[in-house]
């Protein structure tokens, strides 16, 4: 039996969530990782991050836009590891429409899985977090969640939604030994992102590199991508005791985009 700390990852078969479960499991914590890819797909990444980093890693197929999927998802954790310790809710989708076309079904999904679901995750793990009296819980918010653009009503309320709750929650287990913050990330370099760019460059007829700068990174002053693998760093670090004064917080890791 291991005393090392268990972590869920929403959303952590790509992306962002994946690197964050594995600068986890480089810490030696054990990971849970989640999302709606067939688990099959997912087996190379669990057993790298075993194989790499010798932790113990489960991967749970669960659709946590609905309540049975985030109920399905915390009974795996429970049977593998007895306890959840950490918490982030990182699994988000984004849709792009004026909001007099925004189709019903995308906003509710939206909704759903970048808002209730989180609040789903947490109402589920604060019970043995403050038995334990200890826990870490991480909210992937976005700049969106301070700011807005056009056309992504839906992303932006939800992401804004989700500060409120971080902020809620924060308040309601701070005796517990419990920290809830939210990571504002800007603009990502994940593999989503980076198929776009050659497709993007032939459309308007402009090199990669200009389509980086001049149409993804118009609003980051760095006109830099921020690396997951910054986003991990910095999700470890609000799991340190060193950050244990560090509550209710939405952090921008932003290349300065909502400094404007
Ligand atoms: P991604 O598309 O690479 O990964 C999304 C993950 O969520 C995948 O593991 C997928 O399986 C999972 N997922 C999707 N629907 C799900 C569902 N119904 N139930 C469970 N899991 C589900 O996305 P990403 O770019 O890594 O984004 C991760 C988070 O970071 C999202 O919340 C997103 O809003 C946020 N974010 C991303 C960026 C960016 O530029 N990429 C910027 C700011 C914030």
């Amino acid at each position: 039996v291991s005393d090392a700390k268990t972590a869920v990852v929403t959303g952590s078969s790509s992306g962002i969530g994946l690197g964050i479960a594995e600068g986890f499991a480089a810490k030696g914590m054990n990971i849970v990782m989640n999302g709606i890819s067939p688990a099959e797909k997912v087996e190379p990444l669990r057993q790298r991050l075993e194989e790499t980093h010798g932790a113990k890693v489960i991967y749970v197929e669960a659709n946590i836009m609905k309540p049975e999927g985030v109920r399905a998802l915390m009974a795996s954790a429970a049977e593998a590891f007895g306890r959840v310790d950490v918490l982030v809710n990182n699994a988000g989708i984004q849709h792009v429409a004026p909001v007099e076309e925004f189709p019903e079904d995308k906003w509710d999904a939206i909704i759903a899985l970048n808002l209730s679901a989180a609040f789903h995750t947490i109402r589920a793990v604060v019970p043995g977090m403050k038995a334990s009296g200890w826990g870490r819980i991480i909210n992937i918010a976005s700049a969106h969640g301070l700011v807005a653009s056009p056309f992504k009503s839906a992303y932006v309320s939800a992401k804004h939604g989700l500060v409120g709750l971080t902020k809620t929650v924060a308040l309601e287990v701070a005796e517990h030994g419990i920290t809830v913050n939210a990571i504002c990330p800007g603009y990502v370099w994940t593999p989503l992102v980076e198929r776009q760019v050659p497709d993007t460059a032939q459309a308007r007829g402009i090199s990669e590199e200009e389509v980086k700068r001049d149409v993804l990174l118009a609003a980051q002053p760095t006109k830099e991508f921020v690396s997951v693998e910054h986003l991990s760093a910095v999700a470890s670090f609000l799991c340190s005791d060193d950050a244990s004064s560090i509550t209710g917080a939405s952090l921008p890791v932003d290349g300065g985009w909502v400094a404007q």
